[in-house]
């Protein structure tokens, strides 16, 4: 049986019409950047995740740009995040022109360690940004902790944890401010690129709407130099579509991963540890194996989809190689892209895809 890693289709014909008569709506009023439909969902994304504010944007990395260039953030400065994340987090802090200071995961949950934070705060430091690495939350509260005894921004990169909690407080709430992405593949996913900031600070939200703007107040008069980091309405009423079954959505990947455990426990599969902190969306499934290439090879064959994220951490990315890192500095982060990868884990699959995905991993390894 084929069981593809996502399917954007098998979502898309239960929404069809509505996307389609949103569209057409924005394309009559041919509004064609921001406008009503911009500030619906601005409004509906920041309610959805305790926050007073939301900052459409044109996509995830945007938003982390945004916050970095909203907060001042520049050449001589400091920001700590994880090498076991995407690209942008750590893109982001280098494109502005700070150093990034990477720190080492806890290699159960994927998430930044918070406990060697500490060791790595200078006097150059301005934030900390953390990764809710595959729809569970980062362990926040002694990360908070850090911040406030250094005075530092937390930036949440919770573009893959909207709407999950730890402690009951919703991804991006917790910061200064949230980036949420609304890349295809993401649990609310556009019809396209885009991305959110949300946060509970009216000064720092002020910001956030004139950088995404080229710093423009009254228009053709600008106070500092920001970027064109706007969102689409056609962007907006996909996802003011989607946004009401995203609840549900989560919910379906929760059960897909309950059977998966089920199904692996007593293998040698390790599964996902989600913190009795944590309620995670489960942007990603994603499990250790020994012999994983091996794994991957066999579930190909089979046409089962299966992705590793990520297999090269950031430290030994080419374009970082200026930061002087070398093998074995964060081993936890190295170790966790040799044996993990993720499994089809969204809300659409059918009884018998879940059976196939299992059985195809199990009669591997047994
Ligand atoms: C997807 C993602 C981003 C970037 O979002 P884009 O919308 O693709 O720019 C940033 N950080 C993490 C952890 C992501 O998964």
């Amino acid at each position: 049986m084929e069981v593809p890693l996502l399917d954007l289709k098998a979502q898309y014909k239960t929404i069809k019409d509505e996307v389609l008569a949103g569209i057409s709506e924005v394309l009559d009023s041919q509004v064609c950047i921001g406008g009503p439909k911009v500030q619906e969902l601005e409004q509906k994304i920041a309610a959805a995740s305790d926050c007073r504010f939301g900052v459409g944007v044109s996509s995830g990395t945007d938003a982390i740009l945004n916050c970095l260039m909203s907060l001042n953030i520049g050449p001589g400065d400091e920001v700590i995040t994880t090498p076991f994340t995407f690209f942008a987090t750590v893109g982001c802090i280098a494109r502005v022109g700070a150093k990034p200071v990477l720190v080492d995961i806890d290699p159960k949950t994927y998430n930044i360690d918070p406990e060697q934070i500490e060791t790595a705060v200078t006097r150059r430091t301005r934030a900390i940004i953390p990764v809710h690495l595959f729809g569970q939350m980062a362990d926040m509260d002694p990360i908070l902790g850090v911040a406030s005894r250094y005075n530092l921004a937390v930036i949440e990169d919770a573009a893959q944890s909207i709407t999950s909690t730890y402690k009951g407080k919703k991804a991006g709430s917790l910061g200064a401010a949230g980036c949420f992405s609304f890349f295809p593949s993401k649990n609310l996913g556009g019809i396209g690129d885009g991305g959110m900031v949300v946060t509970n600070d009216e000064a720092l939200y002020k910001r956030l709407m004139l950088m995404r703007n080229h710093g423009a107040e009254p228009k053709y008069y600008h106070k500092f130099v920001g970027a064109n980091f706007r969102l689409d309405p056609i962007q907006a009423v996909a996802l003011l579509v989607k946004l009401p079954h995203l609840n549900d959505w989560s919910e379906a990947r929760r059960r897909n991963a309950a059977y998966y455990d089920k199904r692996f426990a007593g293998s040698v599969v390790q599964t996902p540890y989600i913190s009795p902190d944590c309620v995670t969306i489960y942007n990603q499934y994603c499990i250790r194996v020994p012999r994983r290439d091996e794994v991957i090879a066999h579930l190909k064959a089979n046409k089962i989809g299966c992705e590793v994220y990520y297999p090269v951490p950031l430290h030994m990315q080419e374009c970082f190689s200026y930061l002087g890192c070398s093998e074995g500095d964060f081993p936890h982060s190295e170790k966790a892209s040799d044996e993990i990868m993720a499994l089809p884990i969204y809300p659409e699959l059918t009884d018998e895809m879940k059976n196939a995905v299992a059985d195809c991993v199990l009669n591997f390894l047994r």
